[in-house]
């Protein structure tokens, strides 16, 4: 791993200790299987991806790739995690699904194969590298004219250090300690920022919300104080 790659090795370290237990829906990941379905469905409302080329960058163990896979998508998945990718190759001996697994950064797949996809998604990743606005950049280099995007984070300010650090983190033990970094979570405004400066158009956005006590994730439209995804096109 050079030094000029926009990757936090601590950052990777974290998923490959854990990727063992990708797939499980109660382990450390419970909360990416049970907002799973919800954005996947969003994704495929707003862009049916049946018969896309679809790229997920930062994939993981592969949750939404296969979920978007399943809905018809050809699809790459693209990790620098070692452990997480292999857990995605297993799964997928499973699935059968239409998915390539790669293990490089967007910056690197974006230099080899620029404006070849029609969706790019891109979740719960851009809080963990050190240049955010890079990733987005790669992201929009990779995608076809008139393509859609979709990034989704966490929100920098008081409510989503309590409810994403301190409450997930330390009260429900949702998550690991450490997962999260409050100073690395991302402001929407930033992220439109970064999205117009990468020549891409923001389009609408909702925020994923949790309810403690029904242990159920919802979209909300109008509350992107925590969790929130976001919709971004390539002009044509
Ligand atoms: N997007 C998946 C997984 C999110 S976890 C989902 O939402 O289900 C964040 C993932 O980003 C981890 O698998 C981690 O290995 C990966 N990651 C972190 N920095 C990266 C980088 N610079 N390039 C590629 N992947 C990275």
């Amino acid at each position: 791993m050079t030094e000029t790659q926009n990757v936090d090795p601590a950052e990777i370290a974290k998923f490959e200790a854990l990727a063992s237990r990708w797939w499980d829906p109660s382990s450390e990941f419970r909360p990416l299987h049970d907002i799973n379905p919800l954005r996947a469905d969003w994704i495929d409302t707003l862009s049916p991806v049946a018969n896309c080329q679809l790229v997920d960058i930062g994939c993981g163990g592969g949750l939404l790739t296969e979920a978007m896979a399943w809905r018809g998508a050809k699809a790459t998945g693209v990790d620098m995690g070692e452990a997480p990718l292999a857990v995605a190759r297993i799964h997928q001996l499973e699935s059968q699904l239409d998915i390539r697994y790669l293990q490089t950064t967007a910056e690197a797949l974006a230099a080899d194969e620029a404006e070849s996809f029609d969706v790019v998604t891109c979740l719960e990743m851009l809080e963990h590298v050190p240049d955010p606005g890079s990733v987005i950049q790669a992201c929009a280099d990779l995608a076809k004219p008139g393509a859609n995007l979709y990034f989704s984070t966490i929100n920098r300010n008081p409510k989503a250090f309590l409810f994403a650090i301190l409450g997930a983190e330390y009260m429900l033990n949702l998550l690991p300690k450490g997962t999260h970094e409050y100073g690395k979570f991302i402001r929407p405004s930033e992220m439109a920022r970064w999205i117009r400066a990468a020549g891409l158009i923001s389009q609408e956005m909702t925020g994923l919300t949790y309810n403690p006590l029904t242990k159920r994730y919802k979209l909300v439209r109008e509350d992107v104080s925590v969790n929130y995804m976001i919709r971004a096109t390539k002009p044509d």
